[in-house]
């Protein structure tokens, strides 16, 4: 686009536009003109007015020739000292905006996510022995001077601390001559990684699926695998080969995990393979290290990173290798601005860059499955556990034969298993995936349920704290002790468990157990860490917690894993009910017998012959998987169909509807596509807002995006409060 002018001199000079990307809902970029004497390419990372403000954005790729006069637009600022986002990040962030129906200035923002970390990190200041020594000695100076004689530089205060002085003597020292000004480059977050540090021997199975893997990183080529183990099989010792073949090739690596906050253990283990820790990507991050991250990525400093799904939206300089752990995991989808489903999008992410991706788990998807039976994907199994760890013994705990006392919800059976496990000194997790003490409050004379003013959803009383809460909104008020319609005191009741109740009834049985609750809402991160820490290491006996105990903690002690209410996912009218529930009570149950001891799963249930139940005791998940994979091909479900979620919101009921109804109305009549609703959602509203839902359902072969673009553009467009949300392979139906 380059394009002769007449400057306003007369005289001809070169003068540019190029397309910038802000990170707005931009729905595509806009042009600005390149000042003479400033470099830029695809990528740059500039800073440009936008309105009244200065924002950044990335110089994206040059569409077809427009002809605004460069004279006319606003020049770009200035250019970041910083590496361009690569043609495969800007192709990556066209795709996903396209597939997911969202403007390309919102994707590119989740590439733009640490603005400090355009400007190069600060050098640090540092100080080096002259070889001057100070007329006036002392045991202080002593000490330090000995300590800098070797010829190292050192900070000012690292040397204080080293030589067990204060900074004041480092400064006398300055002040003699003994020390020069030096300045340094910034630490790396993280050491380099060592291939070779620690590799284990592999054994079985394991051999030949690392052989696979290491082969397909060599090929460099895209391709998609699948390792698929039971807990315990050796999944991660496996893909460590991936990643160390990928080190060797001097090529960067990402782990998707699915809960990185609470995978510190996962980190430890990381270093005890390769010598040093991946650098971290998750919400919980300080913004400092965050920038830092994020810069040595695209710098190349950092080899691997191990993070939540948005590190999927980091700026790697040379990346060949994605490990999606855990790929089943609900976790990966984002229902957020962008709606997007990690996993799946780390293998678009893959495809653009050519090189191989890497999916795990030992309860793969229904999508991954059959993408693996067809062929689409490289299958790796591992059926057998590492070592001496044997799987737990699981059996079903039938309710309706076995039913707990009154005002309880553990069964004799359940109790009497926990008990023993006390005894030996081992350790028991109760698993409940409710927080809270009671799903629902109810005032016994009048039936008033408690309600949340902004959501049709019940509020949950969490006794720890004395309050009821919304789980949607965060709305909470204090536990009232009377019925606001009748006034009536003391007789409101509690009804069902959350694990605050469990841990009531287990601490009433087992006054004596140390017994701790492991609930997201009841601390953060780092105390979560600890509590896990202090678990592994058998500071508790009896543990309750929801589901952020299923995921890859390493508990030597745990024993006995019951699931208090096995059917709880059930019902819920997800097509995914049933895949979901097996998921997550394998990855409890597999939380057992992780060493040599004998270890037990018990799992209360009103449904024994229901298949999940039927697929976890017998261990032998073919028959569940097979029959889930027919019923979703018979109803055309994804991965035999499409579907496509449309959600629309607003202040008011009527008008959430009618909203509705015209797009319903102004969506294309095309073969293989249908379109559902609209209906009121499940969740009919949420912080004030009403809610209704189309689903659109194609066949495989169907042009999803083009037939929502259609609709979208012949419909109403959004209006006051009015917003269309499109949720493309929804995962939610809520
Ligand atoms: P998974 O990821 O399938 O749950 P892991 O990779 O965590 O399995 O392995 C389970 C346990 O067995 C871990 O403690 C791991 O270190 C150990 N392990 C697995 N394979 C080997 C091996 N070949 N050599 C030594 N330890 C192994
Ligand atoms: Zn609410």
């Amino acid at each position: 686009m380059n394009r002769l002018t007449d400057d306003l001199f007369g005289g001809p000079s070169v003068v540019r536009t190029v397309p910038v990307l802000v990170p707005m809902p931009a729905p595509r970029p806009y042009s600005y003109s390149v000042p003479e004497g400033m470099a830029v390419e695809p990528g740059s990372i500039v800073q440009v007015p936008l309105g009244p403000r200065l924002v950044a954005g990335v110089v994206w790729d040059p569409v077809a020739e427009d002809n605004v006069d460069p004279k006319k637009l606003r020049p770009i600022e200035k250019v970041f000292d910083c590496p361009p986002l690569t043609k495969d990040m800007r192709a990556f962030v066209d795709w996903v905006a396209a597939y997911t129906l969202t403007p390309p200035g919102l994707v590119a923002r989740m590439a733009l996510r640490a603005p400090a970390a355009f400007d190069p990190e600060p050098m640090v200041e540092g100080l080096r022995f002259t070889g001057v020594r100070p007329e006036r000695m002392t045991a202080a100076r002593e000490r330090v001077l000995a300590l800098v004689e070797e010829g190292l530089t050192w900070t000012r205060s690292g040397l204080a601390h080293a030589a067990g002085t204060s900074s004041s003597v480092i400064d006398g020292l300055t002040a003699q001559g003994s020390f020069e000004t030096i300045f340094l480059p910034p630490p790396p977050v993280v050491a380099r990684p060592d291939p070779d540090y620690a590799a284990p021997r592999l054994e079985g199975p394991q051999v030949d699926a690392a052989a696979d893997l290491v082969e397909k990183v060599r090929d460099d080529r895209f391709g998609v695998a699948l390792i698929d183990g039971i807990t315990g099989s050796g999944k991660t010792e496996v893909y460590f080969e991936a990643i160390a073949e990928t080190l060797r090739q001097g090529r960067q690596v990402l782990i998707l995990l699915p809960e990185i906050a609470l995978t510190a253990s996962f980190l430890e283990r990381f270093q005890h393979r390769f010598g040093s820790k991946p650098a971290e990507w998750h919400s919980e991050l300080a913004p400092r290290t965050r920038e830092k991250v994020w810069r040595q990525v695209a710098m190349g400093e950092v080899r691997v990173v191990a993070g939540a799904r948005s590190a999927l939206f980091l700026p790697f300089e040379d990346l060949g290798l994605v490990v999606v752990d855990e790929e089943h995991d609900p976790a990966y989808k984002q229902e957020d601005r962008v709606f997007y489903n990690a996993r799946d999008m780390a293998v678009v992410r893959a495809r653009i860059g050519d090189f191989p991706v890497v999916l795990v788990s030992a309860t793969p998807s229904v999508e991954s499955r059959v993408n693996a039976d067809h062929g689409r994907y490289q299958a790796l199994h591992l059926p057998t556990r590492f070592g001496e760890a044997a799987l737990p013994d699981l059996h079903l705990v039938d309710l309706r034969r076995h039913p707990p006392q009154r005002g309880g919800f553990l069964s004799p059976v359940m109790l009497r298993a926990i008990g023993k496990t006390v005894e030996r000194g081992e350790q028991a997790l109760l698993f409940l995936n409710r927080r809270g003490y009671a799903p629902l409050t109810l005032c016994r004379v009048c039936g008033h349920r408690f309600q949340c003013p902004q959501c049709s959803s019940w509020l949950v009383e969490h006794r720890f704290r004395g309050q009821i809460q919304c789980h949607h909104c965060g709305y909470a008020e204090r536990t009232p002790e009377a019925c606001p319609e009748c006034g009536t005191f003391d007789h409101l009741a509690a009804c069902g468990p959350g694990v605050e109740r469990i841990a009531e009834e287990v601490e009433k049985h087992f006054p004596e157990a140390r017994t701790i609750v492991l609930s997201s809402d009841l601390m953060g991160v780092k105390r979560l860490r600890l509590e896990l820490e202090a678990i592994a290491k058998g500071e508790a006996d009896i543990v309750i917690g929801t589901q952020l105990v299923a995921k890859g903690h390493n508990f030597p002690l745990m024993t006995l894993v019951g699931i208090v209410d096995a059917d709880l996912g059930l019902s819920n009218g997800d097509p995914r009910a049933a895949e979901r529930t097996f998921q997550l009570l394998s990855q409890v149950t597999g939380r057992a017998g992780r060493t040599g001891l004998k270890s037990h799963g018990l799992i209360q249930t009103y449904q024994p012959m229901h298949p999940v139940m039927q697929a976890i005791v017998s261990g032998d998940a073919r028959d569940f998987y097979e029959r889930e994979i027919g019923e979703r091909e018979r109803a055309m479900l994804p991965p035999f169909g499409r579907l496509a979620s449309v959600i629309v919101s607003a202040d008011s009921r009527v008008e959430a509807e009618s909203h509705a109804r015209a797009l319903r109305q102004a969506a294309p009549g095309v073969s293989g596509i249908a379109i559902l609703g609209p209906a009121e959602a499940p969740l009919a509203l949420i912080r004030g807002r009403h809610r209704f839902r189309l689903l659109v359902h194609g066949q495989r072969s169907s042009d999803m995006q083009a037939y929502l673009r259609a609709m979208l553009a012949n419909g109403p467009k959004e209006r006051g409060s009015i917003l269309v949300q499109v949720d493309i392979d929804p995962q939610s139906f809520l």
